[in-house]
């Protein structure tokens, strides 16, 4: 720590004149003579080599081949990092070691351009596939990691003591533990891809988002030539319970849950939706897939607050335990849509991508009532055999006005959901209680 703190004092100097010794800012909003050409992107290729590599390390500006950089919503802090003299701006990942755990694809799935168009199919594959540009000095990132981990959840112990579930000393340990694979995907954008997916032009597409972010990515307007964009959002991760190897597999049974952030409930058991106690369940059917020679497939996204962000959420809230009446399931929608302008941007229409990179093409058990994340599903060709809704007995109490909402609002239930006009009766806790 002693050595990394006077190193860092002395770095700060240099790298700090090392950014204003680089001279000249370098707009991209034009392309300049002889750049672009380098490598170009063929999404959808057969074969990695002939896609080529997405380059968007920022250390070398004619190497480059899509707008934005790495990383999704962490690059901003990269930016910190170098102003604050801590990165050197020019550092190039040392990626010794770093390979995936477990193989994944390709897929035939990944071949079709317009089958996954929200990130790199060929993300994990960088140090093999591209390893005569990284021995060239191209600076080439994986936008995908995997590795394996060891989940300790107090509902998977909660379920051993119950008896829902026996450990096996594979998956499920004696004290709890679950084995999984765990991959982490970053967000990489084939632009007439998601145009083509949310049913727009191009063009309107490249301009809402320039203009909505404040005139960020001048290139979206600028550089039709440049096909790919690496957004500044979050991204995936997706659990694996079971064999990786297998998940493709049509005669091997797949449990799944989609879950969406929402990190009050997620990690800190807030009660005002079925967030956790969702994800846990989800959880739980993969384990126990798993356990009979299945898999499970936990895929969580980062879309906090239905991607609007937890302050709306927050605000939200308020204004639902404010409102005359209290917070009723009938008014549930309303209110979000008052403070938001929309009901929901989560976009189920990218959720499959990752379904298709996995070569899944049927889940068999699915732990969702979300009728959005279904139809997206199916419109994808993906199969659904089985829908499950959440136990009662995990709907924490004052989460009733969301769950009758959402089944009023066409959400799946087993059981049958109660009549509009009675909505009025489901009410939650007040905001001074
Ligand atoms: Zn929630």
């Amino acid at each position: 720590m002693v050595n990394f703190t006077l190193g860092y004092k002395n770095n700060r100097v240099r790298l700090g004149e090392k950014m204003a010794s680089s001279g000249h800012i370098v707009l991209t909003s034009h392309s300049r003579p002889g750049s672009n050409h380098l490598s170009p992107i063929h999404w959808g290729a057969e074969d990695a080599r002939t896609r080529g590599p997405i380059i968007g390390s920022v250390s070398n500006q004619s190497h480059r081949n899509v707008i934005g950089t790495h990383s999704g919503s962490y690059s901003v802090y990269r930016a910190i990092s170098v102003a604050a003299g801590r990165l050197d701006p020019a550092h190039v990942p040392d990626l010794t070691n770093t390979s995936p755990v477990t193989n994944v694809g390709p897929h035939n799935q990944w071949f079709d351009p317009k089958k996954i168009v929200s990130f790199d199919p060929w993300g994990h594959l960088v140090v093999n596939e591209f390893k005569d540009h990284l021995k060239e000095g191209f600076d080439i990132r994986p936008t995908i990691a995997i590795t394996q981990a060891r989940l300790k959840l107090m509902e998977m112990q909660e379920a051993i003591a119950q008896r829902r579930l026996q450990p096996d000393g594979q998956v499920l340990l004696e004290n709890g533990d679950v084995n999984v694979t765990k991959i982490a995907i970053d967000p990489v954008w084939h632009i007439p891809g998601l145009a083509d997916r949310f049913e727009v032009d191009e063009h309107t597409f490249r301009r809402a988002i320039f203009e909505q972010m404040g005139g960020m990515y001048p290139e979206l307007v600028t550089r039709s030539d440049l096909e790919v964009f690496l957004p500044p959002i979050g991204g995936i991760t997706a659990y694996i319970f079971g064999n990786p190897d297998t998940l493709s597999d049509p005669d091997v049974r797949l449990a799944c849950r989609v879950h969406d952030e929402c990190n009050g409930s997620d990690v800190f058991g807030s009660d005002i939706c079925t967030c956790r106690p969702y994800l846990t369940h989800g959880i739980e059917i993969s384990v126990e897939m798993a356990q009979r020679g299945g898999n499970g497939l936990v895929v969580y996204n980062r879309k906090e607050g239905r991607a609007l962000g937890e302050v709306t959420k927050f605000l939200v809230y308020n204004a639902r335990k404010r409102q005359k009446g209290g917070d009723s399931a009938a008014k549930y929608f309303e209110r979000t849509e008052c403070v938001a302008g929309v009901q929901d941007a989560r976009f189920q229409e990218l959720m499959p991508d990752i379904f298709h990179w996995l070569g899944v093409t049927r889940i068999d058990r699915f732990a969702s009532m979300s009728d959005m994340k279904h139809d997206s599903l199916v419109n994808q060709g993906i199969e659904i055999i089985e829908r499950l809704d959440i136990p009662d007995e995990l709907v924490p109490e004052d989460a009733h006005v969301e769950m009758e909402a959402k089944i009023a609002s066409g959400y799946y239930t087993s059981k049958s959901p109660k009549a509009i006009e009675d909505l009025d009766s489901v009410v939650g806790r007040k905001i001074e209680e």
